[in-house]
Protein backbone atom coordinates (compact mmCIF):
# COMPACT_ATOMS: atom_id res chain seq x y z
CA UNK A 1 0.00 0.00 0.00
CA UNK A 2 1.47 3.51 -0.68
CA UNK A 3 1.63 5.83 1.51
CA UNK A 4 -1.02 8.71 1.61
CA UNK A 5 -0.36 12.34 3.69
CA UNK A 6 -3.04 14.57 4.35
CA UNK A 7 -2.56 18.16 3.57
CA UNK A 8 -5.94 19.30 5.56
CA UNK A 9 -5.75 18.61 9.37
CA UNK A 10 -9.42 17.17 10.83
CA UNK A 11 -9.57 17.15 14.19
CA UNK A 12 -9.70 13.06 15.47
CA UNK A 13 -9.17 10.94 18.89
CA UNK A 14 -6.48 8.01 19.08
CA UNK A 15 -8.36 5.86 21.72
CA UNK A 16 -7.69 2.71 23.80
CA UNK A 17 -3.46 3.31 22.94
CA UNK A 18 -0.64 2.55 24.98
CA UNK A 19 1.39 5.81 25.53
CA UNK A 20 4.91 5.76 25.63
CA UNK A 21 5.77 8.89 27.46
CA UNK A 22 9.34 8.97 26.50
CA UNK A 23 10.29 9.71 30.01
CA UNK A 24 13.75 7.98 31.41
CA UNK A 25 12.02 4.97 33.53
CA UNK A 26 10.18 3.72 30.81
CA UNK A 27 6.69 4.77 31.59
CA UNK A 28 3.39 3.40 29.96
CA UNK A 29 0.07 4.46 30.06
CA UNK A 30 -2.32 1.67 29.33
CA UNK A 31 -5.95 2.34 27.60
CA UNK A 32 -5.11 6.34 26.74
CA UNK A 33 -6.76 8.67 24.42
CA UNK A 34 -5.50 11.65 22.45
CA UNK A 35 -7.62 14.25 20.90
CA UNK A 36 -5.83 16.03 18.10
CA UNK A 37 -7.83 19.46 17.20
CA UNK A 38 -8.03 20.73 13.57
CA UNK A 39 -5.16 23.31 14.51
CA UNK A 40 -2.82 20.31 14.61
CA UNK A 41 -2.52 20.47 18.36
CA UNK A 42 -2.67 18.46 21.20
CA UNK A 43 -5.81 19.07 22.93
CA UNK A 44 -6.18 16.43 25.55
CA UNK A 45 -4.03 13.51 26.85
CA UNK A 46 -6.52 11.40 29.62
CA UNK A 47 -7.25 7.66 30.19
CA UNK A 48 -9.71 6.56 27.51
CA UNK A 49 -12.57 6.23 29.65
CA UNK A 50 -12.30 9.80 31.51
CA UNK A 51 -13.63 12.17 28.33
CA UNK A 52 -16.07 11.16 25.30
CA UNK A 53 -14.89 12.31 22.21
CA UNK A 54 -16.77 15.38 20.92
CA UNK A 55 -18.79 14.14 17.91
CA UNK A 56 -16.99 15.88 15.15
CA UNK A 57 -14.11 14.13 16.05
CA UNK A 58 -12.84 11.03 14.13
CA UNK A 59 -12.15 7.71 16.17
CA UNK A 60 -9.36 6.07 15.60
CA UNK A 61 -8.97 3.06 17.42
CA UNK A 62 -5.99 2.22 19.00
CA UNK A 63 -6.36 -1.19 20.88
CA UNK A 64 -3.31 -2.74 21.12
CA UNK A 65 -1.11 -0.39 19.52
CA UNK A 66 1.83 1.85 21.22
CA UNK A 67 1.95 5.50 20.49
CA UNK A 68 4.88 7.56 21.23
CA UNK A 69 6.30 11.06 20.39
CA UNK A 70 7.78 11.83 16.97
CA UNK A 71 11.41 11.24 16.74
CA UNK A 72 13.72 14.56 16.80
CA UNK A 73 16.76 14.11 14.25
CA UNK A 74 19.77 16.84 15.53
CA UNK A 75 21.92 16.11 12.61
CA UNK A 76 20.79 15.93 9.17
CA UNK A 77 21.30 16.43 5.42
CA UNK A 78 19.53 16.58 3.07
CA UNK A 79 21.69 16.68 -0.29
CA UNK A 80 21.38 12.52 -1.04
CA UNK A 81 19.84 9.33 0.16
CA UNK A 82 22.40 7.91 1.92
CA UNK A 83 24.09 5.77 -0.54
CA UNK A 84 28.21 5.83 -0.32
CA UNK A 85 29.78 8.83 -1.53
CA UNK A 86 32.46 8.46 -4.38
CA UNK A 87 35.72 9.46 -2.57
CA UNK A 88 36.63 11.12 -5.97
CA UNK A 89 33.60 13.38 -4.93
CA UNK A 90 34.81 14.08 -1.92
CA UNK A 91 38.29 15.53 -3.31
CA UNK A 92 38.86 19.72 -3.32
CA UNK A 93 38.82 19.18 -6.93
CA UNK A 94 35.80 17.17 -6.64
CA UNK A 95 33.82 19.10 -4.89
CA UNK A 96 34.38 22.07 -6.35
CA UNK A 97 33.17 20.45 -9.68
CA UNK A 98 29.99 19.50 -7.49
CA UNK A 99 29.52 22.51 -5.49
CA UNK A 100 29.67 24.16 -9.27
CA UNK A 101 27.08 22.02 -10.83
CA UNK A 102 24.50 22.46 -7.74
CA UNK A 103 25.02 25.89 -7.35
CA UNK A 104 24.35 26.43 -10.97
CA UNK A 105 20.64 27.33 -12.21
CA UNK A 106 20.24 23.47 -13.49
CA UNK A 107 21.53 22.04 -10.28
CA UNK A 108 18.89 24.18 -8.29
CA UNK A 109 16.17 22.48 -8.65
CA UNK A 110 17.47 19.25 -8.36
CA UNK A 111 19.14 20.19 -4.76
CA UNK A 112 15.42 21.67 -4.05
CA UNK A 113 13.80 17.82 -5.46
CA UNK A 114 16.41 16.18 -3.29
CA UNK A 115 16.18 18.15 0.10
CA UNK A 116 12.19 17.26 -0.30
CA UNK A 117 12.68 14.17 -0.99
CA UNK A 118 14.68 13.52 2.05
CA UNK A 119 12.69 15.41 4.27
CA UNK A 120 9.37 13.22 3.06
CA UNK A 121 11.83 9.80 3.88
CA UNK A 122 12.73 11.55 7.23
CA UNK A 123 8.68 11.95 8.18
CA UNK A 124 7.29 8.68 6.74
CA UNK A 125 10.24 7.00 9.27
CA UNK A 126 8.49 8.80 12.40
CA UNK A 127 10.59 12.06 12.02
CA UNK A 128 8.89 15.06 13.04
CA UNK A 129 11.47 17.61 13.75
CA UNK A 130 14.77 17.96 12.40
CA UNK A 131 17.87 20.23 12.31
CA UNK A 132 19.83 20.19 9.00
CA UNK A 133 24.00 21.10 9.70
CA UNK A 134 24.99 21.80 6.27
CA UNK A 135 23.14 22.35 3.46
CA UNK A 136 24.37 23.43 -0.06
CA UNK A 137 22.24 26.14 0.50
CA UNK A 138 19.04 28.00 1.53
CA UNK A 139 17.21 25.00 0.15
CA UNK A 140 16.04 23.73 3.77
CA UNK A 141 14.99 27.46 4.60
CA UNK A 142 12.75 27.10 1.92
CA UNK A 143 11.22 23.67 2.70
CA UNK A 144 10.92 25.14 6.43
CA UNK A 145 8.55 27.79 5.51
CA UNK A 146 6.97 25.45 2.95
CA UNK A 147 5.54 23.26 5.63
CA UNK A 148 5.24 25.88 7.93
CA UNK A 149 2.83 28.00 5.67
CA UNK A 150 0.77 24.53 5.18
CA UNK A 151 2.10 24.22 1.45
CA UNK A 152 3.95 20.91 2.19
CA UNK A 153 3.38 18.10 4.88
CA UNK A 154 6.28 17.63 6.84
CA UNK A 155 8.93 16.94 9.99
CA UNK A 156 9.73 20.85 11.56
CA UNK A 157 12.52 22.11 10.65
CA UNK A 158 15.84 24.19 12.12
CA UNK A 159 17.61 24.69 9.05
CA UNK A 160 21.58 25.63 8.64
CA UNK A 161 22.14 27.20 5.19
CA UNK A 162 25.72 25.99 4.63
CA UNK A 163 28.15 25.73 7.72
CA UNK A 164 31.11 27.50 8.46
CA UNK A 165 34.15 26.61 7.87
CA UNK A 166 37.96 27.93 6.98
CA UNK A 167 39.38 27.65 3.12
CA UNK A 168 39.33 24.20 1.90
CA UNK A 169 38.27 23.02 5.55
CA UNK A 170 35.76 20.60 6.09
CA UNK A 171 32.44 20.91 4.09
CA UNK A 172 34.12 23.30 1.63
CA UNK A 173 33.11 24.28 -0.72
CA UNK A 174 29.96 21.78 -1.31
CA UNK A 175 28.31 22.83 2.03
CA UNK A 176 30.30 25.38 3.40
CA UNK A 177 31.10 29.21 3.30
CA UNK A 178 34.82 29.56 3.38
CA UNK A 179 36.03 32.74 5.69
CA UNK A 180 39.45 32.96 7.85
CA UNK A 181 39.28 35.78 10.05
CA UNK A 182 36.93 36.69 12.86
CA UNK A 183 35.16 39.50 10.64
CA UNK A 184 34.77 37.14 7.60
CA UNK A 185 33.36 34.60 10.35
CA UNK A 186 30.52 37.16 11.63
CA UNK A 187 30.11 38.17 7.79
CA UNK A 188 29.32 34.79 6.93
CA UNK A 189 27.44 34.00 10.51
CA UNK A 190 25.46 37.02 9.26
CA UNK A 191 24.52 36.00 5.77
CA UNK A 192 23.28 32.78 6.60
CA UNK A 193 21.06 34.55 9.54
CA UNK A 194 19.69 37.21 6.93
CA UNK A 195 18.78 34.07 4.88
CA UNK A 196 17.02 33.06 7.75
CA UNK A 197 18.64 29.90 8.88
CA UNK A 198 17.34 28.83 12.58
CA UNK A 199 20.67 26.81 13.41
CA UNK A 200 24.56 27.52 12.72
CA UNK A 201 26.80 24.88 12.26
CA UNK A 202 31.03 25.27 12.51
CA UNK A 203 33.67 22.95 11.25
CA UNK A 204 35.71 22.70 14.21
CA UNK A 205 37.70 19.96 12.62
CA UNK A 206 38.92 17.90 10.21
CA UNK A 207 36.29 15.29 9.05
CA UNK A 208 36.82 11.68 7.93
CA UNK A 209 34.81 11.15 4.15
CA UNK A 210 36.48 14.31 2.98
CA UNK A 211 40.39 13.87 4.63
CA UNK A 212 42.93 13.19 2.57
CA UNK A 213 46.09 13.18 4.70
CA UNK A 214 46.57 11.09 7.99
CA UNK A 215 45.28 12.60 10.78
CA UNK A 216 42.95 15.41 9.05
CA UNK A 217 40.33 13.94 10.90
CA UNK A 218 39.67 16.13 13.98
CA UNK A 219 42.92 18.31 13.24
CA UNK A 220 41.46 21.81 14.77
CA UNK A 221 40.39 23.93 11.78
CA UNK A 222 39.66 26.85 13.76
CA UNK A 223 40.77 29.29 16.62
CA UNK A 224 38.47 29.96 19.79
CA UNK A 225 38.58 33.68 18.53
CA UNK A 226 37.03 32.58 14.94
CA UNK A 227 34.03 30.80 16.45
CA UNK A 228 33.57 32.98 19.27
CA UNK A 229 33.15 35.56 16.24
CA UNK A 230 30.22 32.89 15.23
CA UNK A 231 28.59 32.11 18.37
CA UNK A 232 28.27 35.87 19.36
CA UNK A 233 26.92 36.96 16.41
CA UNK A 234 24.50 33.62 16.20
CA UNK A 235 23.60 33.92 20.07
CA UNK A 236 23.10 37.65 19.48
CA UNK A 237 19.92 36.59 17.08
CA UNK A 238 19.14 33.83 19.53
CA UNK A 239 20.23 31.10 17.55
CA UNK A 240 22.04 28.07 18.96
CA UNK A 241 25.74 26.60 17.26
CA UNK A 242 26.59 23.19 16.46
CA UNK A 243 30.24 22.21 15.97
CA UNK A 244 31.91 19.73 14.30
CA UNK A 245 34.59 18.64 16.31
CA UNK A 246 36.10 14.98 16.34
CA UNK A 247 39.02 15.24 18.80
CA UNK A 248 39.63 16.61 22.58
CA UNK A 249 41.69 19.49 21.00
CA UNK A 250 38.41 20.33 18.51
CA UNK A 251 36.12 19.83 21.40
CA UNK A 252 37.66 21.98 23.82
CA UNK A 253 37.98 24.76 21.53
CA UNK A 254 34.58 24.96 20.46
CA UNK A 255 33.11 24.70 24.03
CA UNK A 256 35.62 27.28 25.07
CA UNK A 257 34.23 29.49 22.07
CA UNK A 258 30.81 29.06 22.92
CA UNK A 259 29.30 26.07 21.21
CA UNK A 260 26.07 25.07 22.40
CA UNK A 261 26.33 21.23 20.71
CA UNK A 262 29.33 19.15 20.06
CA UNK A 263 28.49 17.20 16.98
CA UNK A 264 30.52 13.38 16.75
CA UNK A 265 32.84 13.95 19.88
CA UNK A 266 36.04 12.44 21.39
CA UNK A 267 37.47 11.24 23.96
CA UNK A 268 36.18 13.43 27.02
CA UNK A 269 38.13 13.94 30.21
CA UNK A 270 36.61 15.16 33.03
CA UNK A 271 37.24 18.93 32.18
CA UNK A 272 35.65 18.39 29.23
CA UNK A 273 32.67 16.99 31.16
CA UNK A 274 32.67 19.41 33.21
CA UNK A 275 33.23 22.02 30.35
CA UNK A 276 29.52 20.45 28.84
CA UNK A 277 27.46 21.30 32.16
CA UNK A 278 28.88 24.53 33.17
CA UNK A 279 29.71 26.42 29.73
CA UNK A 280 29.46 30.49 30.67
CA UNK A 281 29.57 30.80 26.79
CA UNK A 282 26.96 28.75 25.27
CA UNK A 283 23.69 30.13 24.93
CA UNK A 284 22.11 28.86 27.90
CA UNK A 285 24.87 27.99 30.36
CA UNK A 286 25.63 24.06 28.86
CA UNK A 287 26.16 22.73 26.14
CA UNK A 288 25.36 18.93 24.95
CA UNK A 289 26.88 15.99 22.67
CA UNK A 290 25.33 14.56 19.30
CA UNK A 291 27.53 11.44 18.79
CA UNK A 292 26.37 10.47 15.73
CA UNK A 293 27.22 6.79 15.87
CA UNK A 294 25.23 5.84 12.64
CA UNK A 295 27.97 7.98 10.75
CA UNK A 296 30.41 5.97 12.31
CA UNK A 297 29.44 2.59 12.51
CA UNK A 298 29.16 1.84 8.76
CA UNK A 299 33.02 3.28 8.65
CA UNK A 300 33.92 1.18 11.58
CA UNK A 301 31.73 -2.01 11.03
CA UNK A 302 32.42 -2.68 7.21
CA UNK A 303 35.48 -3.24 4.97
CA UNK A 304 36.51 -0.79 1.88
CA UNK A 305 35.25 -2.44 -0.31
CA UNK A 306 31.86 -2.30 0.62
CA UNK A 307 32.17 1.75 2.03
CA UNK A 308 34.46 2.44 -0.77
CA UNK A 309 35.99 4.95 1.71
CA UNK A 310 39.78 5.55 0.80
CA UNK A 311 43.27 3.76 2.92
CA UNK A 312 43.62 6.94 4.37
CA UNK A 313 39.94 7.62 5.18
CA UNK A 314 39.64 4.42 7.20
CA UNK A 315 42.63 4.50 9.28
CA UNK A 316 41.06 8.01 10.11
CA UNK A 317 38.09 7.02 10.47
CA UNK A 318 39.52 4.23 13.17
CA UNK A 319 40.40 7.00 15.65
CA UNK A 320 37.57 8.88 15.05
CA UNK A 321 34.82 6.24 15.51
CA UNK A 322 36.70 4.65 18.41
CA UNK A 323 36.82 8.84 20.17
CA UNK A 324 33.29 9.51 19.52
CA UNK A 325 32.06 5.98 21.13
CA UNK A 326 34.20 6.88 24.38
CA UNK A 327 33.10 10.11 24.23
CA UNK A 328 29.20 8.82 24.11
CA UNK A 329 29.95 6.75 27.00
CA UNK A 330 31.59 9.65 29.28
CA UNK A 331 28.96 11.77 28.54
CA UNK A 332 26.09 9.96 29.56
CA UNK A 333 27.54 8.40 32.47
CA UNK A 334 28.19 11.51 33.80
CA UNK A 335 24.97 12.93 33.05
CA UNK A 336 25.83 15.49 30.29
CA UNK A 337 22.80 15.74 27.70
CA UNK A 338 23.14 13.48 24.85
CA UNK A 339 20.71 13.60 22.21
CA UNK A 340 20.07 11.85 18.66
CA UNK A 341 21.46 12.61 15.50
CA UNK A 342 22.57 10.28 12.57
CA UNK A 343 24.18 12.89 9.78
CA UNK A 344 22.24 12.15 7.42
CA UNK A 345 23.26 11.66 3.36
CA UNK A 346 26.64 10.30 4.82
CA UNK A 347 28.42 6.76 3.65
CA UNK A 348 25.56 4.17 4.73
CA UNK A 349 23.49 7.22 6.58
CA UNK A 350 20.22 6.79 5.08
CA UNK A 351 16.95 9.31 5.85
CA UNK A 352 15.13 6.63 7.21
CA UNK A 353 17.04 4.81 9.50
CA UNK A 354 16.94 7.53 12.95
CA UNK A 355 15.38 4.38 15.13
CA UNK A 356 19.16 2.60 14.11
CA UNK A 357 21.09 5.38 16.41
CA UNK A 358 18.87 4.37 19.63
CA UNK A 359 19.75 0.81 18.73
CA UNK A 360 23.25 2.26 18.71
CA UNK A 361 23.30 4.12 21.90
CA UNK A 362 21.88 1.35 23.69
CA UNK A 363 25.15 -1.27 22.10
CA UNK A 364 27.72 1.45 22.48
CA UNK A 365 27.23 4.05 25.28
CA UNK A 366 25.51 2.51 28.32
CA UNK A 367 21.63 3.89 27.34
CA UNK A 368 18.53 1.86 28.35
CA UNK A 369 15.97 1.48 25.61
CA UNK A 370 14.17 3.95 27.66
CA UNK A 371 16.96 6.10 27.68
CA UNK A 372 17.75 5.77 24.05
CA UNK A 373 13.45 7.15 23.76
CA UNK A 374 13.84 10.49 25.76
CA UNK A 375 17.22 10.97 24.09
CA UNK A 376 15.29 11.26 20.51
CA UNK A 377 12.12 13.01 22.49
CA UNK A 378 12.18 15.30 24.89
CA UNK A 379 16.10 15.58 25.57
CA UNK A 380 16.07 16.28 21.91
CA UNK A 381 13.65 19.40 22.17
CA UNK A 382 15.22 20.67 24.72
CA UNK A 383 18.97 20.22 23.19
CA UNK A 384 17.31 22.09 20.09
CA UNK A 385 14.73 24.61 22.36
CA UNK A 386 11.91 23.26 20.63
CA UNK A 387 10.53 21.64 24.11
CA UNK A 388 7.59 24.17 23.90
CA UNK A 389 6.10 22.96 20.86
CA UNK A 390 7.45 19.09 20.50
CA UNK A 391 8.60 16.41 22.10
CA UNK A 392 6.29 14.78 24.22
CA UNK A 393 2.41 14.05 24.19
CA UNK A 394 1.42 16.87 25.81
CA UNK A 395 -1.62 19.11 26.17
CA UNK A 396 -0.82 22.51 23.56
CA UNK A 397 2.31 20.62 22.11
CA UNK A 398 2.05 19.78 18.10
CA UNK A 399 0.80 16.39 17.72
CA UNK A 400 3.64 14.90 16.30
CA UNK A 401 3.68 11.10 17.13
CA UNK A 402 4.13 7.73 15.55
CA UNK A 403 1.87 4.76 16.12
CA UNK A 404 3.41 1.11 16.78
CA UNK A 405 2.30 -2.37 16.66
CA UNK A 406 4.77 -3.30 19.44
CA UNK A 407 6.85 -1.65 22.55
CA UNK A 408 9.30 0.03 21.24
CA UNK A 409 11.14 -0.25 25.27
CA UNK A 410 10.60 -4.08 24.47
CA UNK A 411 12.69 -4.13 20.97
CA UNK A 412 13.42 -0.69 19.15
CA UNK A 413 13.22 -2.13 15.89
CA UNK A 414 9.71 -1.82 15.69
CA UNK A 415 10.36 1.95 15.38
CA UNK A 416 11.42 1.11 11.99
CA UNK A 417 7.79 -0.13 10.59
CA UNK A 418 5.90 2.84 12.31
CA UNK A 419 1.83 2.19 11.30
CA UNK A 420 0.87 6.10 11.35
CA UNK A 421 3.10 8.95 11.74
CA UNK A 422 1.14 12.48 12.51
CA UNK A 423 3.28 15.50 12.17
CA UNK A 424 1.94 18.48 13.22
CA UNK A 425 -1.46 17.18 13.27
CA UNK A 426 -1.15 15.48 9.76
CA UNK A 427 -1.88 12.14 9.40
CA UNK A 428 0.68 10.10 6.71
CA UNK A 429 -1.04 6.89 6.52
CA UNK A 430 0.78 3.70 5.36
CA UNK A 431 3.93 5.29 6.11
CA UNK A 432 6.93 3.34 3.73
CA UNK A 433 9.65 5.00 3.43
CA UNK A 434 11.53 4.24 0.38
CA UNK A 435 14.63 1.75 1.45
CA UNK A 436 17.60 0.33 0.06
CA UNK A 437 17.24 -3.56 1.29
CA UNK A 438 21.08 -3.66 0.60
CA UNK A 439 22.00 -1.34 3.15
CA UNK A 440 19.62 -2.68 5.95
CA UNK A 441 20.91 -5.95 4.82
CA UNK A 442 24.52 -5.35 5.92
CA UNK A 443 23.79 -2.94 8.56
CA UNK A 444 21.24 -5.45 10.50
CA UNK A 445 24.37 -8.30 9.71
CA UNK A 446 26.92 -5.80 11.58
CA UNK A 447 24.70 -5.23 14.19
CA UNK A 448 24.27 -8.76 15.07
CA UNK A 449 28.25 -9.44 14.25
CA UNK A 450 29.37 -6.64 17.10
CA UNK A 451 27.66 -8.25 19.54
ZN1 LIG B 1 27.13 16.26 9.35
Amino acid sequence: MTSRISKTIEPFALVHINLVTGDERGTLLPDMMILVGAHGRIETVAPSADVPVPNEYHVLDGTGKYVMPGLINAHTHLFSQGRPLNPKMATPKGQRITAAIVHSPVGKPYVAATAKNSVRTLLESGVTTIRTLGDIAYEAVALRDDIAAGEEVGPHILASGPLLAIPDGHGAPLIALEGEAPQDMRANTRRNIANGVNAVKIAATGGVTDSQVLGEAGAPQMTVEQMRAICDEAHDAGILVAAHAQSAEGVRRALAAGVDTIEHGSRLDDALIESFKHNPNALRGYSALIPTISAGFPLHAFGRDVTGITEIQAENSRTVVDGMLAGARAAHEAGVLVGVGTDTAMTFVTQYNTWRELALLVKYAGFTPAEAVRAATRTNARILNVSGITGSLDEGKYADMMVLDSNPLDDLSTLAHPKLVVAGGHPVWHPAPKRFDDIDRLLDEAMRREE
